[in-house]
């Protein structure tokens, strides 16, 4: 069974002061990781134990970085300038940047523009952080050998659809209304964090996501946006 969802709300969440903590963080972790790794080359001699374990701590550390970035991109820049860009040129270099990660799971990529340019009033890399995170997603969801395939399509009243399908291994129904919550994941190495990023960027563009998925069959995202007027 198919299910449609849209959503925006949940993104209230996690406010600015969550981000201001995430960046109290940073500066710690930075030196946590120097100290180990200074410990590290120290003790370079040491059994394979220890080095095991420095290891194991760089990685951790790594990780709350990871997740530290994503939680930074909630923030809104003290000075937001929203331009008229041509979203689907940053569709395209998003496509170019993740390409070639694509091609080294062999996963076949195609593409179907109905438009190459469509005006959108936007702040150019939170656009590609949207893409970024909504391409990754479905390059994750997929086997070797599996297939995305990136649509733009223009709607009526001004709207410009931007969808990326993939034949992953779906989203169970009952999972599909957690999207976008923080931190939820069902991956090892997940962050539960890129949709909420996601959500929260295209709400304050005014525009929405829709996410369609069947069990084992795949998954499509939508990303729509309001086209400017004066194009
Ligand atoms: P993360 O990728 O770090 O897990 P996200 O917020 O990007 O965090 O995604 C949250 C969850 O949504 C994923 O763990 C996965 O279960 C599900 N999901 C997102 N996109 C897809 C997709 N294309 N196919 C299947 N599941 C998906
Ligand atoms: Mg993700």
């Amino acid at each position: 069974k198919e299910e449609l969802i849209r959503k925006s709300e949940k993104l209230s969440v996690v406010g600015e002061l969550a981000c201001a903590v995430a960046h109290e963080v940073r500066n710690p972790l930075t030196s946590l990781k120097g100290f180990i790794q200074l410990l590290q080359y120290k003790n370079i001699n040491n059994e394979d134990q220890d080095k095991h374990y420095y290891d194991i701590m760089l990685t951790e550390i790594e990780r709350i970085n990871l997740i530290v970035s994503e939680f930074m991109m909630l923030s809104r820049p003290q000075a937001i300038t929203y331009q008229n860009k041509n979203v689907v040129s940053l569709l395209v270099d998003v496509i170019t940047l993740l390409e070639t990660i694509a091609i080294m799971k062999n996963i076949e990529v195609t593409r179907e523009f109905e438009s190459n340019i469509s005006l959108v009033k936007c702040e150019g890399n939170q656009i590609k952080q949207v893409f970024i995170n909504i391409f990754k997603n479905a390059i994750e969801a997929v086997p070797n050998n599996g297939k995305i395939h990136i649509k733009v399509e223009k709607w009526k009243n001004n709207r410009i659809c931007i969808s990326f399908s993939d034949n992953g291994n779906g989203i169970p129904n009952d999972l599909i209304g957690r999207l976008g919550e923080p931190f939820y994941t069902t991956k090892e190495k997940g962050t539960g964090l890129g949709l909420m990023v996601c959500y929260k960027i295209i709400e304050e563009h005014g525009g929405r996501i829709n996410i369609k998925s069947e069990m084992n069959q795949g998954t499509t995202v939508d990303i729509i946006f309001p086209i400017s007027i004066d194009e």
